[in-house]
């Protein structure tokens, strides 16, 4: 996966440079334009650290006005411009190139209208995740909860349809998104959706999510809040294999009974988190689902029931449900922290592909072979319910070649994903990593009629032009 490395700028590209520079400086507000190398040097890498690129100026808008006229700048003048929430992206997503700006929507995290009777509220594209349920509760809240939920920015998600692990029951960014305020690369400023669902018309909002930073630049979201459910509780259940818990995940799934989460760690990643977070996880198990259902105490209680019983026929070893609310924050705590724990004790790459759940078995010991060929451990969390792939296949950044090794793997197990029927990305979207597997998913007749769809939005290519699309092939579009 080849990074587009620029050639060294010489001295007209630079004198150029400043001419951009001086030109939106006039433009924006006073400290929007930052162009100090201490400055960018912040923004070359989002969460995918094995790439870094300085941009040559950070904008760090505070208005949709602000946005406005600086796109229009940018596209008049041909600037690229990589849009930006809180580079938490796992695919490289906000990864700038040396001859773009990036646009940073963090100073614009107001909140601006809370409506409990109509169930929305309407923020400003930086606020993070977290912050919406926390200005919405106690009895209210947001219901896509990445586990990167306290940094990532809410802008961010509606560009990468973002998911977690409660999206089981309430679904992903997408299913609880009504309108977005979109600035287009002309600085024009169109409002898509509303307060209330199924706006008319075509469906732009549906368009707009997933669409990474391509198609414009979000400033403002109408999100769905919702109720909270009287009670949650969570259960662990270890098994003497992950076949065995990917079986017992088809079983409740297949079932009906649809608990709000099941989570998904092995060996490996049960030692990791449970070193970090204490979280009281067994530690002489395979493999370990944590189960959370949600309702009344009656609702809860028939619903356990019907797990463990559903459970038996696959010998789980272990059974244990939540006593308490610490206890259950303390699960909880385990499987959020999982990719930064996993974090301390290996530089590691994290796919996120999705597969039928009737596959995941066989799947999981695909993910353990090609692993184990290559001579990289691995630590499989995942989004069990869904279906959703997170295996951290753990490398050293310092030996030479090994990132490559490590991405080699990765995409053979991508390959995989597809190969039985699923897809490349869950909900970290195709960003820099998975730009050059698009061929596996898609034809080329596909990736034309998308790559227009772009064009019709971007007519130059310069909103984060380098992601998603091969670069073979690109002048047809
Ligand atoms: C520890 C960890 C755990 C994670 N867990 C999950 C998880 O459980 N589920 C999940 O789905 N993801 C997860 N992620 C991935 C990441 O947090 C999400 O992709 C998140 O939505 C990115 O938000 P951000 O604000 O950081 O966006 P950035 O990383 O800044 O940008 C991501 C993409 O969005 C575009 N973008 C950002 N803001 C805007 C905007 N206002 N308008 C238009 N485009 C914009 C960027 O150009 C880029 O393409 C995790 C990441 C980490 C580091």
């Amino acid at each position: 996966m080849p990074l587009i490395l620029q050639p060294e700028p010489n001295a007209s590209v630079l004198r150029h440079r400043d001419m951009i520079l001086h030109d939106l400086t006039q433009l924006a507000e006073p400290g929007t334009v930052q162009s100090q190398i201490e400055a960018r040097r912040a923004f070359e890498t989002d969460a995918l650290t094995a790439y870094r690129c300085m941009p040559f100026a950070v904008l760090l808008p505070r208005t949709t006005e602000e946005v406005s006229r600086l796109l229009a700048y940018c596209n008049v003048n041909e600037v690229k411009v990589i849009p930006r929430g809180a580079g938490t992206s796992l695919s490289g997503g906000a990864l700038p190139t040396e001859d773009a700006v990036v646009l940073c929507l963090s100073r614009m995290s107001r909140v601006l209208d809370i409506d409990f009777d109509n169930r929305f509220a309407r923020v400003e594209a930086g606020v993070t995740n977290q912050s919406i349920s926390e200005v919405v509760g106690p009895d209210y809240f947001y219901a896509p909860d990445p586990s990167s939920q306290l940094a990532c920015s809410i802008g961010g998600n509606i560009a990468m349809n973002s998911g977690g692990a409660h999206c089981l029951r309430y679904g992903v960014t997408t299913q609880n998104l009504l309108g977005v305020k979109l600035v287009l690369i002309n600085g024009d400023v169109v409002e898509i959706g509303g307060s209330h669902l199924d706006s008319p018309g075509y469906d732009l909002l549906g368009l707009i999510v997933g669409s990474e930073g391509q198609l414009g630049v979000v400033t403002e979201a109408t999100v769905r809040i919702l109720r909270k459910a009287e009670g949650a509780r969570p259960l662990l259940m270890g098994f003497n294999s992950s076949e065995a818990a990917g079986a017992c995940v088809s079983s409740i799934i297949a079932s009906g009974v649809m608990p709000v989460a099941i989570e998904f760690m092995d060996r490996p990643a049960i030692k990791v988190c449970e070193d970090f977070a204490h979280a009281g996880y067994p530690l002489d198990v395979e493999a370990l689902l944590i189960i959370e259902v949600e309702g009344s105490e009656k609702e809860i209680e028939n619903q356990i029931n019907l797990i463990v019983g559903l459970s038996l026929q696959h010998e789980p070893t272990v059974t244990r449900i939540s006593k308490s609310e610490a206890e259950s924050a303390a699960i909880w705590k385990g499987r959020k922290s999982a990719f930064g724990a996993v974090g301390r004790i290996s530089d590691y790459v994290c796919m996120d592909g999705t597969i039928p759940l009737s596959t995941l078995s066989e799947t999981l010991t695909v993910i353990a072979r090609i692993c184990s060929e290559a001579g990289f451990q691995v630590a499989n969390i995942f989004h069990a319910g869904d279906g959703n792939l997170h295996p951290l296949i753990l490398y050293n950044a310092n030996t030479p070649g090994e990132l490559e090794r490590v991405e080699h793997c990765g995409a053979e197990i991508l390959k995989h994903c597809v190969a039985v029927g699923g897809c490349l990305t869950g909900e970290h979207g195709v960003g820099i990593e998975k730009r050059d597997l698009m061929p596996l998913q898609f034809t080329s007749i596909d990736l034309q009629q998308q790559m227009q769809l772009k064009t019709v939005f971007d007519p130059h290519w310069l909103l984060n032009p380098s992601k998603v699309f091969p670069l073979d092939g690109r002048k047809a579009a």
